[in-house]
């Protein structure tokens, strides 16, 4: 289990609490937060972290999602008697906008066309013996169990850095007048994950199917994707893809390797890092975002990986030398952007304002 990390003493009482839960193919990760007066995060419960292999067994999932709620609403409980806590949970999925249903998801078979909040909400009743509380009214920890906000794991983490990572390098041009924030955040894993956040809000489409970057096609006569399409962005630029140019199974020796200087891990990156910035000038010229934010494994590269994609961007972004070309950062928040975003989209959700974050300096 997680361990403390918020102290409260010298801090404005908290007004209210959510847990995250950032749940992926293999590992629930989750944690809470407390949320002050003046729409300030601070992490409390810092981090739990169980692997499962439940993928096709959608009932364990939602009951080992519950367990891990439980244990971290009792503990809430015991700190901070009496505050509203409320809860978020970010999937692997394609949720629906409206019901919050999992329509969709390769990576968390057993979850596909289910509504999420609800099985999620029984669940978590069932493990405490607690009521589902009711919509209308702000939930106390253990005397009624609310029904979880349910968003992608992409828009959950983006979410995050947005709000509560850190800001990176100032604007690309400091004589022009500062932009309401426009970030577009890049995730490159297994595949490419990606959204866009305007001023705070993630776009999530008509569909909430926006932000799947991973599969514009870059390269029209490269590999066929399992998406039906050839070339496709993710195909070029993904853990899979660095491995196979270093050489090896997973991408993990491939990045040891470059980090500690071998010619051929660097060489590796480098490449990869050159098809990523075309993959950001396409969306530069399609989105003309003020920053991108690059996150996933991936990207503990850092700049041996992120120079490349800066100069093909420079390179390749239309009327790159009439405007401001978008600066490129590593995210910050690292595996915990998807808990501590499904945490912050709960408490908006449920009418909390959050403006940033007291613990990492966000905003
Ligand atoms: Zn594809």
């Amino acid at each position: 289990m997680g361990q403390g990390m918020g102290g409260s003493a010298g801090r404005a009482a908290p007004v209210a609490a959510a847990l995250g839960l950032d749940v992926g193919g293999g590992a629930v990760k989750a944690g809470a937060v407390l949320l002050d007066a003046r729409g300030r995060l601070e992490p409390f419960l810092s981090e739990v972290r169980v692997n499962h292999h439940l993928e096709a067994d959608g009932a364990g999932l939602t009951a080992l999602c519950a367990r891990t709620a439980r244990d971290l609403f009792g503990r809430l409980d015991t700190a901070w008697p009496g505050l509203p806590v409320v809860w978020g949970v970010s999937a692997a999925a394609w949720i629906d906008p409206d019901s919050g249903a999992a329509v969709f998801s390769p990576h968390l078979m057993g979850w596909r066309h289910r509504p999420l909040p609800a099985d999620l909400g029984a669940a978590l009743a069932k493990a405490t013996g607690l009521p589902l509380a009711a919509e209308a009214a702000l939930p106390r920890p253990l005397d009624g169990v609310p029904v979880p906000a349910v968003v992608n794991d992409a828009d959950a983490a983006a979410w995050a850095e947005a709000r509560l990572g850190d800001p990176g390098m100032p604007s690309a041009d400091p004589a022009r007048p500062a932009r309401p924030d426009r970030m577009v955040m890049v995730a490159i894993g297994t595949g490419i994950g990606g959204a866009l956040v305007q001023d705070g809000a993630v776009d999530i489409g008509a569909h909430g199917m926006a932000g799947e970057y991973g599969h514009m096609t870059v390269d029209p006569s490269g590999l066929p994707c399992p998406c039906g399409n050839t070339g496709c962005w993710e195909l070029l630029v993904s853990a899979e893809a660095l491995a196979a140019r270093a050489g090896h199974a997973s991408a993990r020796p491939a990045l040891d390797d470059a980090l500690s200087g071998d010619p051929r891990g660097v060489r590796a990156v480098q490449e990869t890092g050159r098809w990523l910035g075309r993959g950001l000038a396409t969306l530069a010229a399609v989105l003309d975002p003020t920053r991108f934010v690059i996150g996933g494994g991936v990207a503990v590269a850092g700049d041996l990986l992120l120079d490349p994609a800066r100069a093909e961007l420079a390179r390749h972004i239309p009327g790159g030398r009439r405007r401001p070309v978008p600066p490129v950062t590593v995210a910050s928040l690292g595996n915990r952007a998807g808990w501590l975003g499904a945490a912050g989209v709960a408490l908006e959700r449920a009418g909390w304002s959050v403006t940033g974050s007291s613990a990492t300096g966000g905003n």
